[in-house]
């Protein structure tokens, strides 16, 4: 569950380990290859986003080679993890849930150093990793036992009984190989455990390629696998940079699966490259599922109520500094309320403490690194073209210390604005004008992404309608759109935000396996002399 830091000593846990964390800050790590740690010329370093000056850690950076290294590895170790049974496998991953139980705070302290993450952030990440353990481990013992067809499962009035009799038939699955999981930071521990955690469970080996800004995070992931026994080669550790280690993963040949989530331009470069080498190679077509990014709306009706409407939209705008792929970048407000909708939000948004991450007060932390901050401000300069700019937050002297940027937003945006069309991922919204539910949802559907969405109704015929007509993966109906939950709200969009099916949904393990079916025909004619049996 989420942690209540309303009480004392969730509060305690969390300050006793920021200092012991900040303390034990500047460690390096070397990649982990099979049973080997290896270190290398060049370096990554992860820094705090809060306080530049702050290094929480190096890691050494993979090259091409050491990705070869690692797939060597890795396909080495597959036969036999393979043929380990998925209840062991699940045991593995429920020991992986309980070490993150057992330095919960710890792990949550280091993202808020890594990642700028705010404690509810942060805490919530290491729920999510846990979650991902315990589901994967559950789904996987459900699938991989596979089911009968045919005879056993067939229902007497049923069309698709095929029941056949002296014949067995049965669907299986199989494990489809080494896997790449490339993960972007702004989950830096849940995203990376669920994708890894999945192609264990159902019996893949794994290449960890976490990202550039959150490598330390990693690590401890990695030394999680470790601490409960895993065989060496199963997991393997290689931070490096995505252009080169990467893209040797996914140009690999002996890589089958590769388990991406991130942006839209390095997600579609990898599914073009996968399908390439699959074109000049005649060992299997590789299987991509990439969970891309949103332009995500709240359509706020003319009957909403509106103190729930300005909660949802402030939490879901500015919550994590807008570095969710499920954030609102776009409301859509409808004429009648438009004004007095506005002057709420502005309210609210400018009220949001802005301030390091470690500081309990903090809603508003600070973006991930320079390159994130100086495109967000470009995008600022944008709206400004755009839009009438209501809402500058001003970060004061933070600005010295750390990549912060306060709420900012612009409103008469028109719908196809750069702001209303291009991801930005940052503490941005756009205000869109709508006349009615009709134009509200053309709006809302009208971008590249289906990622998540929202409307603030209490008309039971427009929730109906927007049930229907907005093309989302994830729809939320009166509440904030982020914050999906494990197994409660499967989790992943459609159109240019991917192609996969739901993490944390009952289908997400099918992708990392192989369908099988084996007939047996049970009509023996004689059976074999004793001497041939062994
Ligand atoms: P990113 O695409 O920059 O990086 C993601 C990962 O890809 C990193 O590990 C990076 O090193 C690697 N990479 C970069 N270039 C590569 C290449 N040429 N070949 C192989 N790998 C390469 O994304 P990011 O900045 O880390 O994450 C933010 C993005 O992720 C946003 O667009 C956000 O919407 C999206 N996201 C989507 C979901 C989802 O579930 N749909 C969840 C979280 C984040």
């Amino acid at each position: 569950p989420p942690v209540d830091f309303a009480k004392e000593e969730s509060r305690q846990a969390m300050e006793a380990a920021l200092q012991k964390v900040r303390e034990q800050l500047g460690k390096h790590q070397r990649l982990v290859i099979g049973e080997e740690h290896h270190d290398t010329q060049e370096k990554l370093t992860s820094i705090d986003p809060s306080q530049k000056d702050r290094v929480v850690g190096t890691t050494a950076s993979a090259t091409a080679e050491q990705a070869e290294q690692a797939v060597a590895i890795a396909k080495a170790a597959l036969g036999k993890w393979a043929a380990t049974s998925v209840e062991e496998r699940a045991d593995y991953l429920r020991r992986a849930a309980q070490a993150m139980r057992d330095q919960f705070f710890d792990l949550a302290a280091l993202e808020v150093y890594e990642c700028g993450k705010p404690w509810r952030e942060a805490t919530g990440d290491i729920c999510e990793a846990i979650d991902f353990c315990e589901y994967y481990a559950a789904a996987a013992i459900d699938l991989m036992g596979g089911s009968p067809t045919g005879s056993e499962a067939a229902i007497e009035d049923d069309a698709r009984n095929f029941d056949a009799p002296g014949e067995d038939n049965r669907l299986t699955y199989l494990p489809r190989g080494v896997a790449a999981v490339i993960a972007p930071w702004n989950f830096p521990l849940a995203i990376l455990t669920g994708m890894t955690t999945a192609a264990l469970a159902t019996g893949n080996t794994v290449i960890m390629k976490p990202a550039e800004q959150s490598p330390i995070i990693a690590a401890r992931l990695m030394e999680i696998f470790i601490e409960i026994g895993l065989p060496p080669g199963v997991v393997n550790y290689l931070p490096g940079r995505g252009e080169t280690v990467g893209a040797a993963l996914v140009e690999h040949p002996d890589v089958a699966l590769i388990a991406f989530t991130g942006s839209r331009p390095v997600g579609l470069a990898i599914n073009r490259t996968a399908a390439e080498v699959s074109a000049s190679s005649n060992n299997m077509v590789k299987r991509v599922i990439a969970e891309m990014g949103g332009k995500n709306a709240i359509i706020v009706d003319s009957d909403a109520d509106l103190d729930e409407a300005v909660a949802g939209v402030v939490k879901s705008a500015f919550g994590y500094s807008g570095q969710k792929c499920s954030a609102c970048s776009r409301a859509i407000v409808l004429d009648s309320v438009y004004d007095q909708f506005l002057d709420r939000l502005v309210e609210a948004a400018r009220s949001l403490p802005v301030g390091p991450a470690d500081d309990p007060k903090t809603i508003v932390g600070p973006v991930i690194d320079s390159q994130s901050f100086d495109r967000i401000q470009s995008y600022i300069e944008v709206g400004r073209q755009e839009g009438r700019e209501v809402l500058a937050a001003d970060v004061g002297l933070l600005a010295k210390q750390g990549y912060f940027i306060g709420p900012h937003i612009f409103v008469d945006v028109s719908p196809n604005a750069r702001i209303a069309q291009e991801e930005i991922f940052g503490p941005m919204l756009a205000v869109i004008h709508a006349a009615d539910l009709d134009e509200a949802l053309d709006i809302a559907n009208a971008t590249d992404y289906a990622l998540t969405g929202g409307l603030f109704s209490r008309s039971p015929a427009h929730i109906d309608r927007g049930m229907v007509e907005y093309r989302v993966g994830n729809l939320y109906v009166n509440r904030n759109i982020t914050g999906a939950l494990v197994g409660r709200q499967p989790f992943g969009g459609f159109r240019m935000s991917g192609i996969g099916s739901k993490a944390g949904g009952p289908d997400y393990l099918l992708q990392f396996v192989v369908p099988r079916t084996i007939t047996e025909n049970t009509m023996r004619r004689g059976f074999a002399p004793p001497e041939l049996e062994s």
